[in-house]
């Protein structure tokens, strides 16, 4: 979006900066530099190069930054793709939530932000903050904080995951299974395992 935003202003400048160069350079146009008409043909070049010239300069910068945050989001969006293909699956764990604040569309933050944390084969934890998720994606997955989220993460660098939307958040449960029997109890009922008494 910003990007987007950066490369039409870039454009629109440079456009600009055209323009302007040839209404300066016109033969018939009339320059006021501090009051003094500027007559002169070589003069009034110089002042359209460095007026159009700076104008479009400017476009280009602009032009250059939108294009790098372009490259660099399609990176992005290839080494996700490359994740969701080749990573390893696991649950992570929210943390948080809220609506993004800092960004408005239509005065409404249509984005959220979602941390999760979470922990390789190693057992080594990991956390992720999401800026800009869909705050509708947000809903449909019911992902609050404490919900277990299904992510993939890298296998050669587990630092970097991502969350499988697909699939709906699960609540968090208070179930446990009984490290001996096996029997399945809610916490919030039992102290110890009703079946063979074991904590
Ligand atoms: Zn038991």
């Amino acid at each position: 979006m910003i990007n987007k935003i950066l490369l039409f202003v870039g454009f629109l400048l440079i456009a600009v900066g055209i323009f302007v160069y040839y209404m300066i350079d016109l033969e018939s146009a009339q320059i006021m530099v501090q009051n003094r008409p500027v007559t002169d043909g070589g003069l009034k070049n110089i002042l359209a190069i460095s007026i159009g010239g700076g104008i479009a300069g400017l476009g280009g910068v602009f032009l250059i930054f939108g294009m790098i945050g372009m490259a660099r989001n399609s990176k992005l969006q290839k080494e996700k793709l490359h994740i969701m293909q080749t990573g390893i699956k696991t649950e992570g764990k929210v943390t948080f939530v809220d609506k993004n604040y800092s960004l408005l569309i239509n005065n409404r933050p249509v984005f959220s932000i979602v941390e999760y944390t979470y922990k390789d084969k190693s057992g080594n934890d990991y956390s992720r903050r999401i800026d800009s998720i869909n705050s509708n994606i947000v809903i449909r997955c019911q992902i609050q904080v404490g919900a277990i989220v299904a992510i993939k993460y890298k296998a050669d660098d587990p630092s970097k995951s991502v969350i499988l939307l697909q699939q709906a958040a699960k609540q968090p449960t208070d179930k446990v299974s009984c490290e001996y029997c096996n029997a399945k109890y809610s916490l919030a009922k039992y102290d110890s395992c009703p079946k063979c008494g074991s904590t």
